[in-house]
């Protein structure tokens, strides 16, 4: 349900409602909007709290949340969310970029590409120090060496890092080097993980399993905002269809569909979306038209010689041409892109 309060409804009216609400036994999340406060209460429907609820003083009205997903949905918050680590801001009409290779390393190759995508416009640097590989016999990272190298990157550019995390006992770790976790794909519906990142409060990054409906998106990320980690950015990364001439299909109606069922930003990835660097750049531009918060780009400086996805990466001069032609389209759609 939403306790929709009057205008002007007073802290004392709220925090009452607030109190009323725990007294139900179910959880509160207040929302201040530009005009009125929100409270939703969330938990098992319980006969009577929506008629008690609505004799409360300052309130408006009560209104059941229909969508299955309570804190993401645009009914219980319609501003769009704005979601910053360091000088990356995405959402509420900022276009954030976050470029990077596939997996870190070595030194030369991060500082290298982070340099590279610094100039170019990104402002969050992406690397895979635990990779999540299909085969057990292919690299799976550098691990901690490769946060450390991640961290020194950070450093020496100002670049926010985002870097997976693939398992709740590594969110410690993980999280004392990130300013941005990424749950992957294969990980989408790890409820434990997904609520052990929401427990730290650091931004997250959730990308859209390959087989996950919208339902199934939307309800992880609410796995997240259940903890009461509101910091949460959603990533289509392209799904699972019978098409094979691009290695996922990258079904971009999926964006302006979440605009309008989550205030969450949305981000895509052209990379793992394609999987073939010639088709990086067009489904960027298309992206950032269809009205994404931002990008996730996977760019190395040798892709020939890259341990992982270097068939999808991008070098840094078509990183910048990448940027270049997105900004001419954010630019016509009246956002800032960094
Ligand atoms: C990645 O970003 O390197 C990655 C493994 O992505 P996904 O989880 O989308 O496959
Ligand atoms: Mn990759």
């Amino acid at each position: 349900m939403i306790v929709v309060m009057k205008p002007g409804s007073t802290k004392e009216q709220i925090d009452h409602i607030v109190e009323d609400i725990h007294q139900m036994g179910l959880r509160s999340q207040v929302i201040v909007g530009t005009d009125r406060t929100v409270i939703a209460a969330l938990g098992e429907k319980r006969d009577g709290a929506k008629e008690a609820l609505e004799t409360g003083n300052g309130v408006e009205r009560v209104v059941p949340i229909l969508a299955p997903y309570k804190m993401a949905s645009t009914e219980v918050k319609k501003e769009p969310t704005c979601v910053e680590a360091l000088g990356l801001k995405i959402g509420a009409g900022r276009i954030g970029v976050i470029a990077g290779p596939c997996s870190v390393e070595s030194k030369e190759q991060i500082l290298q590409v982070a340099d590279s995508v610094r100039e170019a416009g990104a402002a969050g640097l992406r690397g895979g120090a635990f990779k999540p590989r299909t085969s057990p016999y292919s690299f799976q990272g550098l691990k901690e060496k490769g946060l450390e190298l991640l961290a020194l990157a950070r450093e020496k550019t100002g670049l926010a890092i985002v870097t997976e995390v693939m398992a709740p006992e590594m969110v410690p770790l993980v999280a004392k080097y990130a300013d941005v976790m990424q749950v992957g794909a294969r990980n989408m519906q790890n409820y434990p993980l997904l609520e052990a990142v929401g427990e730290t409060r650091l931004p997250i990054l959730l990308k859209r399993g390959p087989s996950a409906t919208m339902d199934e998106f939307l309800l992880a990320a609410e796995y997240i905002l259940k903890t009461g980690n509101s910091r949460v950015i959603l990533c289509e990364r392209g799904i699972r269809t019978f098409e094979d001439h691009t290695r996922f299909t990258l079904p971009l109606a999926t964006v302006p569909y979440l605009k309008q069922t989550t205030h969450l930003p949305i981000v895509v990835d052209p990379s793992h979306g394609t999987g073939k660097a010639n088709l990086v750049s067009p489904m960027a531009v298309a992206a950032i038209a269809a009205g994404a918060d931002g990008l996730i780009v996977e760019v190395h400086p040798d892709p020939e010689k890259a341990v992982s996805d270097g068939y999808q990466s991008l070098t840094p001069p078509a990183f910048q041409k990448m940027i270049a032609e997105c900004r001419k389209v954010a630019q016509a759609l009246g956002k800032k892109m960094a």
